[in-house]
């Protein structure tokens, strides 16, 4: 299954590797990260105790706002042996992010395509072991690096991360066509900040509504879950700590826990 997607032969960039799920979104501030590392958690959670669980990376690709360090509780640089980085693990899952290579006082002002060029040699070059699924989080947009990000490495599906507002569905759609260009099956849409619980069973959209389902339907694809905005989640991924991890039983963790199985 996914055999086709990419264009590159996975057993040539990560052989280890069993599946390859990448998180988009058509612009940044969606909450794309913050989907990201809860659906690593989630996945971690569900395969943990399966016989032949091999464990859960997340890849950082989002070079330009890289939070998924500070979102998985991950500070210390990463080990380099026999000219491989090992990646850091937090919560039992390996994350990696050129953020932990690059000094942080420099800003990164870097361009498509030495990104692809960076992020294809540095994927290449990460130790990752033996994994059931690496979460791929990409840089907001669906332009060309990001197309060449998902054909470089080679990814199964795509989960597209919106919020609830209209003017996210033109984006979105973007970014399928992007995905179909490559040959790449869009898994799903999660819609991210789609209500506040008022309490008593409100729900008050903040956001707007429909903006998941409207997307879902034009990319022909399901919507796999809504995300409340939540302070927990916010506070979760500043700590360090993801809702999935700390708050497992609560409302959103439980979103997470249910994409984490359809996928
Ligand atoms: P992106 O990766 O799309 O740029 P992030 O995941 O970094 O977005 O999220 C942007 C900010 O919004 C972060 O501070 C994050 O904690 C917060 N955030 C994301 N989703 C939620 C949510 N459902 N409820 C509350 N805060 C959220």
């Amino acid at each position: 299954k996914g055999a086709a997607a990419g264009s590159t032969d996975k057993t040539a960039v990560m052989p280890g590797v069993k599946k390859i799920i990448a998180v988009a979104s058509g612009k940044g501030g969606v909450g794309k990260s913050t989907v990201a590392t809860n659906l690593a958690c989630a996945l971690d959670r569900q395969l943990r105790y399966q016989s032949d669980y091999k464990g859960v990376g997340i890849l950082d690709c989002d070079i330009y706002g890289p939070s998924v360090p500070l979102m998985m509780g991950i500070g210390s640089r990463p080990e380099i042996e026999d000219e491989k980085i090992i990646p850091p693990k937090n919560y039992g899952i390996k994350v990696m992010s050129m953020a932990l290579l690059i000094d942080e006082s420099s800003p990164v002002v870097w361009r498509g395509p030495m990104i692809n060029n960076a992020i294809s040699q540095f994927a290449k070059h990460v130790a990752w072991g033996e994994l059931d699924v690496l979460v791929v989080d990409l840089p907001p947009g669906t332009g060309d690096a990001q197309l060449s990000l998902v054909q470089t490495l080679p990814v199964d599906g795509a989960l597209i991360v919106t919020t609830p507002q209209a003017v996210a569905v033109n984006v979105a759609r973007r970014g399928a066509m992007m995905f179909e260009k490559v040959n790449v099956p869009i898994i799903g849409v999660c819609e991210n900040m789609s209500y506040l619980d008022a309490g008593e069973g409100r729900r008050v959209h903040i956001f707007g509504e429909g903006g998941g389902q409207w997307t879902a339907e034009a990319l022909g694809a399901p919507l796999l879950g809504q995300i409340p905005l939540d302070s927990e989640i916010r506070e979760g991924g500043d700590r360090g700590v993801p809702i999935s991890i700390a708050y497992p039983d609560s409302p959103a963790a439980k979103v997470f826990q249910t994409m984490a199985e359809t996928i």
